[in-house]
Order: C-alpha cells, then structure tokens, then sequence
C-alpha cells in the first residue's frame, strides 16, 4: 500500500471536520514538488495514468483468456453537490481504456426502482470480470440524502448499514475490489464552484438552484456521512476520504487509491495458449 492510501483510509475513528479539505496529505515535501505542486500533480498524473491503463489492460486480457476469471474494480464516487464526481472521472477514469469502463450514475430511484430494496439497482450495475466499473453516486444515498432529508425514518435508515457491510463483503467475496472514495470539498469551495458555473453560460447546464437550497442541510449531509464511513468503511471495503478543494491533488490521490488496489491484485498479462514460434513459422511460410 503507498503512503496515499494509509493516510488518506478511514479508520473507526474518523473525525471529518478534522480533516481540511484544501489539504495534500502524502503529496512530498520535495523542493521541485514545493515549487508548482500543480503542475508537479498534473505530471505525475500522467504516468499514474499509463500504470492504470496498463493494470486495466491486464484485468480486461485476464478475464477474455479465463472463463474463471472473477476479479473486477469498483471506484465508488461521493460527494456533496460540486464535489468533483465528474472531473474525477473525466480526470482519473479517463487515463483507461472506454472499453474496459462500466460507469454508471444513481440519480432519484424510479417508480420502479422504488418498488425493489435500495440494493436492487445497485446489483445490477455491478461490473462484470474483468472490467472497471465506476459509481457516480451509490447505495450510499441511501444513508445520505434519503436520512437528511427525511425519505424513509430512522429505523430504516439504521437498518442499512449493516445491510451495506453485508452486501459489500458478498462482493468482496465474489472477485470484486471495491475502493470507496469522499471527495471532501468545503462550503466555501461549493459556493465557489457554484458561482463559477454561473459566470460561465457553458456551464449553465450543470447549476441547478436546488443545490443552493441543500447548502442549508449542509451539518446534516457532514454528520451523515461522518456516519456512513465510520460505520461502513472494513478490511474489504475500505473507505478513503479525499481532501479535494484542489482539483490537482483529488485527481492525483484518487489515481494513487486505485493503482494501489488495482496492483494489489498482482496481475500479470495471461500467457500464451499457443506456439508462438510455430505460428511465426507458419506465418512466414503464408509469405513465400
Ligand atoms: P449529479 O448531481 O450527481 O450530477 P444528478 O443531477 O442526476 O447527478 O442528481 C443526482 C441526484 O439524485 C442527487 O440530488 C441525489 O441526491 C439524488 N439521489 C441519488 N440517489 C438517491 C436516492 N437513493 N434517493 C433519493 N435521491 C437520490
């Protein structure tokens, strides 16, 4: 495990107003780095990005050579409304192969969705071996804005953490690798990237003045998902909460979080079913 990934784990103590989100824990104290740590990031980026699409190469080969194969990632996104969901993974997911991607996003249940147990929509997006799968949004909305803003009762909402470890350790148990991600902003960044997306009419599609009325259940969002990760984050699906008022070191750390968890598998490219010698030959004699 890096530095990143020990630091940045919750732990059953976990305190979230202690942790400032405009912070760069295990980001080095080396001068180049000290100098322009936002390009420094921005570089380094780059190469976390070639390590990841090579590991996802690796998961995806695996998983088309072996019937067996069972293992699959899953990146788990929250974050309070201009968290950076989606510069995340336009930033991190992006340095991998689409087609090895299976993201998806969790917005209000459907009347039908509504109709099954919270987990119901969530099995089904489930990635498949071999693939990396990425949540914008999760089951975890179902302990958050559905506790804050009163959509089922206590007793409800109680219920679900233990049905959530549940669910997480049969994952685990199936082959998949979840790695579960806070991207921590402050209510001075929100209002910030609030206003940025009003200032900017390209951006207007993004703002929805709902967001504004939430910023009042703001104590109550924390206090849930103070909750949330102390009750949810185990040996199997670990939570990491991520200072990510600066776009840099999120995208920087959330890369760390999962090339750790990706090596972690230790895959290697499947070996050859066949000759390779022998097929050379046979293709160099297709050629005379
Ligand atoms: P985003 O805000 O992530 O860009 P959307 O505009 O689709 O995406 O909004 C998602 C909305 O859906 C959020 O307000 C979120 O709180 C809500 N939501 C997600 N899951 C649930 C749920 N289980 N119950 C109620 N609301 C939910």
């Amino acid at each position: 495990m890096s530095q990143v990934s020990g630091l940045l784990r919750v732990g059953p103590k976990l305190t979230l107003a202690d942790i400032d989100p405009a912070s760069t824990p295990g980001l080095p104290g080396r001068k180049v780095v000290r100098r322009d740590p936002k390009a420094w990031a921005r570089a380094e980026l780059a190469e976390l990005g070639a390590e990841l699409a090579r590991q996802q190469e690796m998961l995806f080969a695996n998983a088309k050579k072996d019937r067996t194969f069972r293992h699959r990632v899953l990146l788990v996104l929250q974050a309070m409304d201009c968290g950076g969901k989606d510069g995340t993974i336009k930033k991190v997911a992006g340095t991998m192969n689409p087609q090895g991607l299976h993201i998806v996003g969790f917005g209000p249940p459907t009347p039908l969705e509504l109709k099954h147990d919270f987990l119901w929509r969530i099995r089904k997006a489930v990635p498949s071996a071999g693939l990396v799968g990425v949540f914008n949004r999760s089951h975890y909305e179902d302990v958050l804005v559905v506790r804050v803003r009163k959509l089922v009762t206590k007793r409800v909402w109680l219920t679900r953490y233990p049905q959530i470890n549940d669910f997480e350790l049969e994952l685990f148990e199936s082959g998949v690798t979840l790695v579960k991600v806070m991207l921590h902003i402050s209510y001075e960044e929100q209002r910030q990237r609030l206003l940025a997306r009003l200032d900017d009419p390209t951006k207007h599609w993004k703002y929805n003045p709902d967001d504004v009325d939430n910023r009042a259940y703001w104590p109550a969002y924390q206090e849930a998902y103070q909750d949330a990760l102390a009750r949810c984050s185990t040996d199997h699906a670990p939570w990491y909460v991520v200072p990510a008022d600066r776009k840099w070191y999120r995208d920087w750390a959330v890369a760390h979080l999962l090339l750790d968890a990706m090596s972690g598998l230790n895959l290697r490219y499947p070996a050859a079913d066949f000759d390779p010698q022998r097929e050379r030959a046979r293709l160099e004699e297709g050629t005379r």
